[in-house]
């Protein structure tokens, strides 16, 4: 459970430890689900700092993905930073401003209940691993844009298709200057 009972650190002193292999079947980016190869491991810490709770651990998982050139399947290994810093939102009480060490942590979130969900945090330091370019490797040549032929499996394609749609595109001109 990726869930912080806020009662069970009302001292400074106790830390909250997560571990968990999440049952995660599927996870998704881009608007798709994609399979989980490999559970989604989490090892978290929590500690309270005054009215806040700080939240640090990391995250992994290997995820079935395919590559952004050639369309194979791939294993895209991710290892996600999770870093958090919880403060208790008063609704009476306008927001104090932010001091010190505060600013020190970019993912400044306002809990009100009791219990803090941490499935958005974990699923965020996953997203954030996951590379604009996926790719089998660094030098993939992608496929035929005309066959769709794999060009790392072949490297010496010609591709047939586009040579007829060029012979049928010069025979065309050719009728065209004999029907002037
Ligand atoms: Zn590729
Ligand atoms: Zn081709």
């Amino acid at each position: 459970m990726l869930i912080i009972k806020v009662e069970e650190l009302k001292s400074e002193r106790r830390m909250l430890r997560i571990r968990e292999v999440l049952p995660w079947k599927t996870f998704e980016f881009r608007g798709e689900p994609h399979k989980v190869l490999q559970p989604v491991t989490v090892d978290i810490s929590a500690r309270r700092e005054g009215q806040n709770i700080i939240v640090k651990g990391d995250s992994s998982t290997v995820l079935e993905a395919r590559c952004d050139r050639c369309l194979t399947r791939l294993e895209l290994p991710l290892k996600g930073k999770i870093e958090a810093i919880y403060k208790r939102y008063d609704p009476d009480k306008k927001p104090i401003v932010e001091s010190g060490e505060l600013k020190d942590y970019e993912n400044v979130i306002y809990y009100s209940e009791d219990e803090i969900d941490l499935t958005d945090r974990v699923e965020e330091s996953l997203l954030l691993e996951i590379p604009m370019k996926i790719l089998c490797k660094e030098d993939c040549k992608g496929i035929c844009p005309h066959c769709g032929i794999n060009l790392n499996e072949h490297p010496e394609h010609v591709c047939m298709k586009t040579s007829r749609v060029r012979a049928n595109k010069s025979r065309f001109s050719i009728l065209k200057t004999l029907e002037l």
